[in-house]
């Protein structure tokens, strides 16, 4: 196919097969399991994905790879093909009572962030999730307390999932080739929060100002939601940085601000 890749869609065509074995095999689909592919591109993940017989949804933003892959899959009965920006999509719609979604994809990496957390509101739809985004990204996203990439990103996500990097992927396995590396990560969401939140946008708002000032203790970092004393009463050490904060204490925190401002 002749397409010129385009930036704005974040189109970096994946060309190496044994990267794209290594993500299939590692994704394991299975015979009629429910898939959906986010940005199938010039459908380099997506054929072996038919090869094993999955339901495949794909969502596909630009309309020229949309007319290619119609083309390309035509004769695939078990393929749903949306041209349709994935940020719009109602994942809920996509599921079905019985089967929760497999998602895959090698994301465009300029709004990796809003599709991660458009995911989320979906996530009781969702078995498990695939994803290749720039290395950087996924170790925040799967970082742990302590790990200086540990931060906002990590806290928001590993609420609603569990996060595990799988393998990283070389700049030269694509075309054209991105500026950094990338890696392959995958997503399990939680049957159950691991933490009980009374409300969501508390625990945002706390963790973005703990972590606003990086650098500084949660005692001035959070100076303007907590006195010293109420850090303490709630078991937190006032004396540590954001990033030493579990997302248990950073629990704590949040519901003791809803309590504040209810
Ligand atoms: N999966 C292909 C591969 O690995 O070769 C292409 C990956 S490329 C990094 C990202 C793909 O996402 C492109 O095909 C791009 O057109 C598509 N895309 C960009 N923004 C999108 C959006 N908002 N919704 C759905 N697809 C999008």
């Amino acid at each position: 196919m002749t397409h010129k890749a385009r930036k704005r869609f974040g189109q970096n065509f994946l060309q190496d097969s044994h990267i794209i074995d290594n993500i299939l095999m590692t994704a394991n689909p299975e015979h009629g399991e429910h898939w959906v592919e986010i940005g199938p591109g010039q459908g380099a993940l997506t054929a072996p994905l038919l090869a094993t017989g999955v339901k495949l949804d794909l969502i596909e933003l630009d309309r020229d790879l949309v007319s290619y892959l119609a083309h390309k899959f035509a004769d695939q009965e078990q393929l749903t093909l949306h041209s349709q920006d994935a940020l719009t999509v109602d994942f809920s719609q996509l599921a079905t009572s019985s089967s929760r979604l497999h998602i895959i994809g090698n994301l465009p990496y300029n709004i990796s962030t809003p599709i991660l957390f458009h995911l989320m509101k979906y996530a009781d739809h969702i078995h498990s999730m695939y994803f290749m985004l720039q290395k950087e990204v996924v170790e925040r996203i799967c970082a742990t307390p302590g790990n200086k990439r540990y931060g906002r990103l990590t806290i928001m996500l590993q609420y609603y999932c569990q996060a595990e990097p799988l393998f990283d992927v070389p700049p030269e396995s694509f075309d054209p080739q991105p500026k950094v590396m990338s890696a392959i990560f995958k997503l399990t969401p939680h049957r159950k929060a691991p933490v009980d939140i009374t409300n969501l946008k508390h625990l945002n708002q706390v963790v973005a100002q703990a972590f606003s000032q990086r650098r500084k203790t949660l005692r001035n970092s959070l100076k303007k939601s907590f006195t010293e004393a109420e850090i303490v009463a709630l078991d937190i050490n006032p004396e540590l940085r954001a990033e030493a904060i579990s997302l248990t204490e950073f629990a704590r925190l949040s519901n003791a601000f809803t309590l504040k401002n209810p």
